[in-house]
C-alpha cells in the first residue's frame, strides 16, 4: 500500500520539526513547508540528520493562497498538520491585525485548498490558553473555553471554530471522500528537545517562555531568571503548569494522524488535551533543572507577570483512551534534553564565530 503523505505547515519550527521526525519514523511521507519567518534552517537541517532522509521542502508563506493551492496540486496530501502561525502573546497584544491576518488567513488558505483538492484530514495545533483561568482543575475537553485574553489566544479559538464549522459543512454537503475531518490538539506547556540534541527550541531575542529562559541563564546568555510571582495560592507560591515533553507531544500528533487516516474517528471533528496530567510549579521546575543537570541557576523572585493564570493542568484521559497515547518522558529527562540542546546551540555558535574570524 502506498504510504500516506502528510503536509507539515511551519514544519521548520520547534514543534513542527519534532513532529516531522516522528512522522518519518512512523513511516509517513512528509512534505515540509515554511517561510522561516520565526526560525532559520537549523532545525530542518537537524531533522534531515536525525532521519537520514531527503524531505521535500517548500519555502512559502501560507498567507499566499496561490502558493498553498499549488502545493496541494503538486502533492497528493492525505493529512495536513498546521503549525504555520505567529505565537508570541505579548506581540499579539501590540500587533493584533498582524496576528489575526497571519494566523487566520494561513489556516483559511489551507482549508480552502484542501476543499478544492478532494478533501483532507486537518490537524490544528491549538493551545490550553483557550481555557483561560479555569474554575475546576484539571481541565477536560468539555471545560468551557473562556474569552481569550490576547489576540494570539483568540486566533486559536477562532481557528478551532473555523475547523469545526468547515468539517460540519463538508460532511453534510459532500461525498465522504471529499469531506474534511479535523482534530484540534490543545497543547499545555511544550518543553525540552530531541534526545539527539540536534533539534529544539530556538527563540529569537529574549525568550518569553520559562525553559529557554532557564537554559539561556544557565549558559550565561542571560544574567538572571526572574520567577514571576511567589505569592500565588499554591504550595510554594509559584504558578502551576503542565509541562509536556516535545517528543511526547510530537508522538501525539502521529497518533492523531493515524486515527484520522485509518478511519478511527468517532466524530468528524475531535479535540484532545495533550499534557502530562501533572501540575509542576515554576520553583519545582527550576529545582529539577538544577538537580538533573548538576548546576546552580541564578534566579530571583519578581512581581507577577500580567495575564498569567495561577494554575492549569490537563485531564488527559481522553487522549490516553482514544489516541492510545500517553506522555512518557520524565520531567528530569526533558530538562536534561533542554540543557543538552542549549549546549549544542553554543557549540554551533562557536563554530560559526570561528569561521567568521
Ligand atoms: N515564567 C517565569 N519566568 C520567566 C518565564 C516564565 O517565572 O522568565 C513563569 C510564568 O509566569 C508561568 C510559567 O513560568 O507561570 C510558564 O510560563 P511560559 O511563558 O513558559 O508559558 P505559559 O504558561 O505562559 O504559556
Amino acid at each position: 500500500m502506498a504510504k500516506n503523505t502528510v503536509l507539515v505547515s511551519g514544519g521548520a519550527g520547534y514543534i513542527g520539526s519534532h513532529v516531522t521526525v516522528e512522522l518519518i519514523e512512523a513511516g509517513y511521507n512528509v512534505v515540509v513547508a515554511d517561510n522561516f519567518s520565526n526560525c532559520d534552517a537549523t532545525c530542518f537541517e537537524g531533522v534531515k540528520k536525525i532521519t537520514g532522509k531527503k524531505i521535500p521542502f517548500v519555502e512559502m508563506d501560507f498567507c499566499d493562497a496561490e502558493a498553498v493551492n499549488d502545493l496541494f496540486a503538486k502533492y497528493k496530501i492525505d493529512a495536513v498538520i498546521h503549525f504555520a502561525a505567529f505565537k508570541a502573546v505579548g506581540e499579539s497584544v501590540e500587533k493584533p491585525v498582524l496576528y489575526y491576518k497571519n494566523n487566520l488567513c494561513s489556516f483559511l488558505n489551507v482549508l480552502d485548498a484542501a476543499s478544492h483538492h478532494g478533501g483532507c484530514n486537518v490537524l490544528f495545533s491549538s493551545s490550553a490558553t483557550v481555557y483561560g483561568e479555569a474554575e475546576n482543575l484539571p481541565v477536560t475537553e468539555k471545560t468551557p473555553r473562556l474569552p481569550a485574553t490576547s489576540p494570539y489566544g483568540n486566533t486559536k479559538q477562532i481557528c478551532e471554530d473555523i475547523l469545526r464549522d468547515t468539517v460540519k459543512a463538508t460532511n453534510v454537503n459532500r461525498s465522504p471522500e471529499w469531506a474534511i475531518k479535523g482534530i484540534a490538539l490543545r497543547y499545555f506547556n511544550p518543553i525540552g528537545a530531541h534526545p539527539s540534541a540536534l533539534i529544539g527550541e530556538l527563540p529569537r531575542g529574549v525568550p518569553n517562555n520559562l525553559v529557554p529562559f532557564i537554559t539561556q541563564t544557565a549558559i550565561g546568555k542571560r544574567e538572571c531568571l526572574s520567577i514571576f510571582g511567589n505569592d500565588y495560592p499554591t504550595a510554594d507560591g509559584t504558578c502551576l503548569r503542565d509541562y509536556i515533553d516535545v517528543v511526547d507531544l510530537a508522538k501525539a500528533h502521529v497518533a492523531a494522524v493515524a486515527r484520522m487516516l485509518e478511519g478511527r474517528m468517532e466524530e468528524d471533528y475531535e479535540i484532545f488535551n495533550i499534557g502530562t496530567g501533572r501540575p509542576v510549579s515554576v520553583y519545582e521546575l527550576v529545582s529539577a533543572f538544577e538537580k538533573v543537570n548538576g548546576l546552580k541557576l541564578n534566579y530571583k523572585y519578581a512581581p507577577r507577570r500580567a495575564g498569567d493564570v495561577v494554575a492549569i493542568w490537563a485531564d488527559t484521559a481522553l487522549a490516553n483512551e482514544k489516541l492510545g497515547w500517553k506522555a512518557e518522558r520524565s520531567v528530569e529527562d526533558t530538562l536534561a534534553s533542554a540543557w543538552a540542546w542549549e549546549k549544542h546551540i553554543a557549540e554551533m555558535e562557536a563554530v560559526k564565530a570561528s569561521s567568521e574570524e
